[in-house]
């Protein structure tokens, strides 16, 4: 039964075909979206018990990414604080839009999509990029709240209406529409979440593996094992730049190195950084072994906002003397959409 039908308010032109039409080149970006906006939902939960504000059974903390290349579908889950259909309405709806106009101005001298997606409260409507359809299935962690479900075709026009989701958190669905239809094979949405998602600080999962696990024993007295299918956890939730150094041993770094780096040398030494001030920058930044100059990799310094990838095209960002380092810098201070200009101003 459908609650409640609306426009998205926007005052100027119809957002969704730029979204559609402009921001080709960075399609994969909406998983980053998504799955950020999922993992932060699932924060705010962990924060709201640490507070006392929500009494209810936190539970295990999980993302999951679905695909169902027969529905053509692809659906990201979380166990997150969930919302109710007043805050779809308020965040979704009018938040999102409401600087549409701005958007527009902007979007005119904006040389790529990086550069404004996510300044305007545009993380979820990335969606649209690749989905002809959207809808919202969640259940806010607040005492009596009823499931909402809202759906969106790409119009302007939304439906709100009564949801079914029995548990805490949010499903969102994407109905992937045909020129993207590349997002609906496994290996390349494996890929995209690898690039992304891979240390993000809350479990993501992305399909199940097969696993054996002990079975008791046979007549003979032998262990017995059977297999088992369990979660395939595409993430490691706290990477080593987040740990203090006094945690850690030499191997963890070279171990670290070779994750980001497979079949290259070990590298001469390493530093750890964790500055509060003038901004705040956790990360490992390792000397490479050179031997001579066609060796020289540039580029390989991985830049994250929160664990969250952004991008390892630092040329811009990253002093020229810092260039023939590798590893990872992470700054909270630099919003999804890495103002290029901006961060270099922190940097150096
Ligand atoms: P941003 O994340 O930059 O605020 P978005 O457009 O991505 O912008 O999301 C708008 C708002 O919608 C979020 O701030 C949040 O309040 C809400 N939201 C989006 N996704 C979720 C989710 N999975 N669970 C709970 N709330 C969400």
């Amino acid at each position: 039964m459908v609650q409640e039908k609306g426009t998205i308010s926007i005052h100027t032109e119809n957002i969704f075909p730029i979204i559609k039409k402009f921001l080709y080149s960075d399609h994969e970006i909406f998983l980053r979206e998504l799955v950020s906006n999922a993992v932060d939902a699932i924060q705010k939960a962990k924060r709201l018990v640490s507070l006392g504000q929500f009494q209810g059974e936190l539970g295990e903390p999980l993302v999951q990414v679905k695909l169902d290349a027969d529905a053509q579908t692809i659906t990201i889950s979380d166990n997150g604080i969930g919302m109710t259909a007043e805050e779809i309405k308020k965040y979704i709806n009018q938040v999102a839009f409401s600087g549409a106009s701005e958007f527009l101005e902007k979007f005119k001298e904006a040389k790529d999509a990086n550069e404004i997606i996510g300044q305007f409260g545009l993380g979820f409507y990335s969606a649209f990029m690749v989905a002809d359809k959207v809808e919202i299935n969640t259940l806010s962690y607040q005492q009596g709240a009823e499931p909402a479900r809202w759906v969106c075709d790409g119009s302007t026009t939304f439906e709100l209406s009564e949801g079914s989701r029995t548990e805490r958190g949010t499903d969102i669905v994407l109905y992937i529409n045909e020129e993207n239809k590349d997002f609906l094979e496994n290996h390349k949405l494996q890929s995209i979440l690898d690039k992304y998602a891979k240390f993000l600080p809350v479990p993501v999962q992305f399909g199940t593996k097969t696993e054996s696990e002990p079975d008791g024993e046979d007549e003979e007295g032998k262990p017995k094992y059977k297999e088992v299918e369990t979660p395939n956890i595409i993430n490691t939730v706290k990477p080593i730049w987040t740990k203090a150094p006094s945690e850690l041993k030499d191997e963890d770094y070279l171990n670290f190195y070779k994750e980001l780096y497979p079949f290259t040398e070990d590298p001469l030494f390493w530093i750890h950084l964790n500055v509060d001030y003038p901004f705040n920058l956790t990360g490992v930044l390792y000397f490479p072994k050179i031997k001579n100059d066609v060796e020289i990799q540039r580029n390989k310094i991985k830049l994250f906002s929160r664990q969250v990838f952004i991008t390892d095209d630092v040329k811009d960002i990253v002093p020229e003397f810092l260039m023939l380092l590798h590893g990872v810098i992470d700054s909270p201070d630099i919003p999804l959409n890495v103002s290029r200009s901006f961060y270099r101003q922190m940097v150096m």
